[in-house]
């Protein structure tokens, strides 16, 4: 059975994603709202005339940019509370991301009016979708100051995070980018590099962040077209007491309990008993490689 369509229902603001690329990656439900809407809010109302004229939605268009985000909210807060249904709308993919869209966001939430989350593509989890980052955690920056010393700046604040870091970047900016992301954080982190997602020319390419400046210079069309980048968080130190501690834990295991090891490897080593007796149930527990 076909899941049925979905009729937009007055005085509701919905924040609706739309494609970073390929048009077709739109969903159902972000077509029947924008078909039914009062109002479109759009980032630019050409970007989006052309892709609700792609699916022959002829909506009415409202102008909601970032320098005019307050009184472009206002008005819309009103039309909202006359009972009008709005869609609110970015050039590309999901508003509010590195996009307009928190401030009618949170106005529309604090008065009370429901605020409906239809969503769809974005840049960022797009990537991360192909990253393979197994550990599970991440942090997104999006776009980092212009200005290099702010940038060096920022990037010293991000620099003992120890998950990787999702950066949005344009073409303009992306060579001093990444060379001061080289610079800050050192050439050993790994990079990956999204470019043109979805697109004709989408591609990937992973490299150290010492490699990057050159696999970028060497040919011109690596630096055409939107870019995410992916960095590594901080290595973890190598801790040589916890090595030792492991070294010692794993010789009593041979003929101790776990808990007698992990009793005389504090004794030798000085590390917490506590600490030594969860490693000797994992050292216990795992695989031996012989
Ligand atoms: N709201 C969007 C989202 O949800 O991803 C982001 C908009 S932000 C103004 C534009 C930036 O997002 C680009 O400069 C680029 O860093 C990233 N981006 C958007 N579309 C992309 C694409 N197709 N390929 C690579 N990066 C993209």
């Amino acid at each position: 059975m076909q899941p049925s369509e979905f009729r937009a229902v007055p005085g509701t603001l919905y924040i609706v994603a739309t494609p970073i690329g390929n048009l077709r990656d739109i969903t159902l439900r972000a077509l029947d709202i924008l078909k039914t809407v009062d109002l479109v809010a759009a980032e630019d109302t050409r970007v989006s005339a052309g892709l609700l004229s792609a699916y022959g939605i002829d909506a009415k268009l409202f102008s909601y940019r970032e320098h005019n985000e307050q009184a472009a909210s206002a008005v819309l807060l009103e039309r909202l509370r006359e009972g009008r249904s709005i869609a609110l709308v970015s050039d590309a993919g999901t508003p509010g991301i590195s996009d307009p869209g928190a401030v009618l966001a949170r106005a529309a939430r604090e008065a009370g009016i429901p605020v409906v989350p239809l969503p769809g593509p974005s840049a960022v989890a797009t990537t991360l979708s192909v990253a393979g980052l197994e550990a599970g955690h991440w942090q997104f920056y999006g776009f980092l100051p212009h200005k290099a010393g702010d940038r060096r700046r920022e990037l010293e604040t991000l620099a003992g995070f120890e998950w990787p870091t999702v950066f949005y970047e344009s073409p303009h900016r992306l060579l001093e980018t990444v060379a001061d992301l080289a610079a800050v954080l050192g050439g050993e982190r790994q990079l990956l590099i999204a470019r043109e997602l979805t697109k004709r020319f989408e591609e990937f390419h992973a490299c150290r962040l010492k490699e990057a400046l050159d696999w970028l210079q060497g040919d011109e069309n690596r630096q055409r077209g939107e870019f995410v980048l992916v960095v590594d968080g901080r290595p973890v130190e190598h801790d040589a007491g916890l090595e030792e501690a492991r070294r010692v834990l794993a010789i009593l295991l041979d003929d101790l309990s776990p808990s007698q090891a992990a009793r005389v490897a504090a004794r030798i080593t000085g590390a917490k008993k506590n600490a030594l007796y969860d490693l000797a149930q994992e050292l216990k527990t795992a695989p031996k490689n012989d």
